[in-house]
């Protein structure tokens, strides 16, 4: 397993007892807590951060002491010498705390020991838990899959010339790279994560996670309230995105411009760019039969006389008995137009020389012109290697969490760096069907809902779903009791969700440590759990109005209601408010970040001109989701690359 090899952070033999004696509780009745318990180990040793893992250490102390769990839970002992009861009565005092850090502590130790359980494959290759319910795990390898991209093979200490150096190969960096090494730049794309070649994607979630996944998937905010999802690897997010396409809607285009002062995002200009990657992309609809999943929310809309439609998506060939559902751990089939299958490859037959595991540190410069890029190639076996690019222009393309770290990290003060994050949080109302729905199955999001996209000034949420395997529950289910999880997973194959996607008003920050470390500080504003609250209860009408015979939310423990019974919908209501929307009370993951670094025309609210290029340097551009001047309301992917299109021509042209 990908992530056993990482371990380079001891627990003490009491910590450990205190991690086994969580498991068994969090686990009770469960097989195979050996190997979890190793995995978990592991995975708290790869968490990205240091202070993460000091964190948790000291969590886990405390739960060994027994003056703290008297003090907080009355109980005069650690928690592995109390019986299995006791330890569950201790954990829900932590999971109910009045204390968000109690409240978060808790949570983060749930989702990895849930993860570490649920997520690999047990000795015999399948899984207890995935048997019950009939998850098929891994599908076996198609008889044939597309070619990977070729890579430069950098083995010793290497400087390399180029005119563009692109640092980051996601939407934006993958978009650049294509654009300008067809415009005859000669250009060098250096990529953190790894190539990800098909013969690899093996669908065991925790090890696809580890390998394609922003630190393996493992980042959070600062308070540990919402897990942060990005991808890393060539091709970034689009490798391991949902395909959904969505360009800028008309009136985000408008309140941009007004806000950052630039006319550019409702020229003809930028029209144009969003018009080029979408053919470049392959978007649209053909392939969008729905699968059960995203049925129940076109049925549920359907009933209530709400709006739903078919969104455009980045695929080609992408016929049903595909591995439609699995795409989330990246396209074997090559079906998904990512920026790996189209503009890197672009790239590259025009020249453009790719280097991966290869981590971007500074942007060097001399006098206020940027020069170039120091980066470390790191790979699994080796020392680390000193990789020196030499360039003319400097593209940072490295996503909203990273992108503010390697600006920073050159020596750039413009307070505007960081600021003005926006993470779409997003959580979810599951329903309990009478029939199979086998919600990890069917094309990714082929339907949405935008009845509650404007609730006010255009904020509010639109529905989507998404693939449910057992990370997500493992990672987003909230928790009561060990046997009512386990009741909830047993039913798995017969639960639906409707995705509740926020376009955030409000935003948060990536501060850099002296460590040079980006770390997240955000919590949902009062005004956008507003919304939330108002779009739960919509999405519970949705799923109750498909035939849901329970329905419950993301909630800690769930709100849980049945559809029919009397006031079902106060009652809802009633529970949820009585839990909270904020501060580690519900599940929330981020699939997108955005505006850390924004376009506008005063250089002290923004970071970059119209032409991506930061105020502060001549020759380093942003051209990634930080670029964003608020939150797009959309999934982000498509206008990422048309301002990355932009940004590119804006290069090409001035040589
Ligand atoms: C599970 C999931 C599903 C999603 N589904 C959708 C969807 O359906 N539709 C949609 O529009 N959006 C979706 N998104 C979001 C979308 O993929 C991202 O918004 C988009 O890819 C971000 O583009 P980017 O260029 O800003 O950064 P990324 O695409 O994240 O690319 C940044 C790259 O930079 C690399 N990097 C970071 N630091 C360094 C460094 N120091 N040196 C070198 N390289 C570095 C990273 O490894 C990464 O590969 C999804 C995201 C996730 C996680």
């Amino acid at each position: 397993m990908a992530c056993q090899g990482a371990v380079s952070f001891d627990l003490s033999a009491r910590q450990r007892a205190t991690l086994s004696a969580i498991c068994q509780t969090l686990l009770e009745g469960e097989s195979g807590l050996e190997p979890t318990l190793r995995r978990a180990e592991a995975l708290i040793a790869s968490l990205p951060d240091p202070r993460d893992r000091t964190r948790l250490g000291l969590l886990l102390r405390a739960l060994d002491l027994p003056l703290v769990n008297l003090v907080l839970s009355g109980r005069p002992h650690s928690l592995a010498a109390l019986p299995a009861a006791e330890r569950e009565r201790v954990l829900r005092t932590w999971a109910f705390s009045t204390s968000v850090l109690r409240r978060a502590g808790f949570q983060a130790l749930k989702r990895l020991v849930h993860v570490a359980h649920y997520c690999w494959p047990q000795e015999d290759g399948s899984h207890a838990a995935w048997r019950a319910v009939g998850y098929p795990g891994p599908l076996p390898f198609p008889a044939s899959v597309p070619e990977p991209l070729p890579t430069v093979d950098v083995s010793r200490d290497t400087i390399l010339d180029c005119d563009v150096v692109v640092c980051g190969s996601g939407a934006g960096g993958g978009v650049v790279a294509g654009a300008l090494a067809q415009a005859g730049k000669s250009v060098v794309v250096l990529e953190k994560g790894r190539n990800p070649l098909p013969s690899q994607m093996t669908q065991i979630e925790g090890d696809m996670l580890s390998a394609w996944y922003l630190d393996g998937g493992l980042v959070m905010t600062q308070s540990g309230s919402m897990p942060i999802l990005a991808g890393s690897c060539l091709g970034g997010g689009t490798a391991i995105n949902y395909t959904t396409s969505f360009p800028l809607p008309q009136p985000v285009r408008e309140e941009w411009d007004a806000l950052s002062g630039l006319g550019v995002f409702t020229s003809d200009r930028f029209t144009q760019s969003l018009e080029r990657v979408g053919l470049r992309s392959g978007l649209g609809t053909r392939w969008n039969t729905p699968g059960e999943r995203d049925g129940l929310l076109e049925r549920g809309c359907r009933a209530l006389g709400w709006h739903v439609a078919a969104q455009p998506r980045n695929v080609t060939d992408c016929a049903e008995g595909l591995e439609c559902g699995y795409c989330g751990y990246g396209c074997r089939r090559g079906a998904k137009n990512s920026t790996d299958r189209t503009y890197l490859r672009d790239a590259a037959d025009a020249g453009a020389r790719l280097v991966v595991q290869c981590d971007v540190e500074r942007v060097t410069r001399e006098r206020g012109r940027v020069t170039g890029v120091e980066a470390t190639i790191r790979r699994s076996a080796g020392p680390p290697i000193r990789l020196t690019v030499k360039a003319r222009a400097v593209v940072v393309a490295c996503g909203a969490v990273h992108t503010p770290a390697v600006l920073r990290r050159s020596g750039l003060t413009n307070p505007a760096i960081g600021r003005g994050l926006r993470l779409h949080p997003a959580t979810a109302v599951a329903g309990v069907f009478p029939h199979r729905v086998e919600p990890w199955s069917g094309a990714l999001q082929t339907r949405y809902s935008e009845a509650f996209a404007n609730l006010d000034a255009g904020y509010g949420a639109r529905f989507e779903t998404a693939p449910v395997h057992f990370a997500l529950p493992a990672s987003g289910f909230g928790w009561e009791s060990a046997r009512r999880f386990q009741h909830d997973v047993s039913r798995l194959a017969h639960t639906s969700i409707v995705g509740v996607l926020l376009r955030d008003r409000d935003a948060g920050r990536v501060a850099v440590g002296r460590d040079g470390r980006p770390r997240v500080h955000y919590e949902l504003s009062d005004y956008d759990a507003g919304h939330v609250r108002r779009a739960l209860v919509a999405a519970a009408e949705v799923l109750a109005a498909a035939g849901a015979r329970e329905i419950f939310t993301l909630h800690t423990p769930p709100a849980r209601v049945r559809p029919g019974t009397p006031n079902w919908r106060a009652r809802l209501i009633a529970e949820a408010d009585g839990r909270g929307y904020q501060r580690a009370r519900m599940s929330y993951i981020s699939f997108h970040q955005m505006g850390s670094a924004a376009l506008g025309r005063d250089p002290s609210r923004s970071a970059a001109d119209e032409t991506g290029e930061l105020h502060e340097a001549r020759g380093l551009y942003v051209a990634d989701g930080s670029a964003f001047p608020t939150s797009s309301g959309v999934n982000p992917m498509i206008t990422i690359m048309a301002i990355a299109d932009h940004i590119a021509l804006g290069i090409a042209e001035a040589w």
